[in-house]
């Protein structure tokens, strides 16, 4: 269960900007830190996407207290966009998680998928 839609460390998730560059944060296109490669290099070096777009898989988000903490799963350590804008080391979720995600696992203990994007409410809830 993910209820991130960061691409950030997603390794099949890239954002497009206008004039064909290509980042890893949807915000941060027009941002040198947040881009991986050009159309153009794409195109005519593609070993160069490669090796950046592996770097940003890499390097992770968060700090070193991120791989210990419960919500590390679902949360991957914070918005780096956030925490690049508001100047600080980490964007930290944690109180996000802690309300969100009881109330997600409630919600969805409570609902019956139909089909894509249809759920219904469960029969006796
Ligand atoms: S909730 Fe905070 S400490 Fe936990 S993984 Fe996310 S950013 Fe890191």
């Amino acid at each position: 269960m993910s209820e991130s839609i960061c691409m950030y460390n997603k390794e099949y998730d890239l954002a497009i900007g206008p004039n064909g560059s290509i980042y890893k944060c949807v915000s941060g296109i027009g941002l040198e830190r947040f881009k991986v490669s050009s159309r153009d290099e794409v195109m005519e070096k593609p070993e160069f996407f490669i090796v950046r777009h592996a770097k940003f898989l890499g390097l992770g988000k968060g700090d070193h207290t991120c791989p210990s903490c419960r919500f590390f799963p679902v949360c991957g350590g914070g918005c780096e966009y956030n925490a690049y804008v508001q100047g600080c080391k980490k964007d930290c979720w944690q109180r996000f998680h802690e309300i969100a995600l009881p109330k997600m696992v409630e919600i969805l203990s409570s609902i019956d998928f139909v089909e894509p994007d249809i759920w219904v409410k469960r029969s006796g809830n």
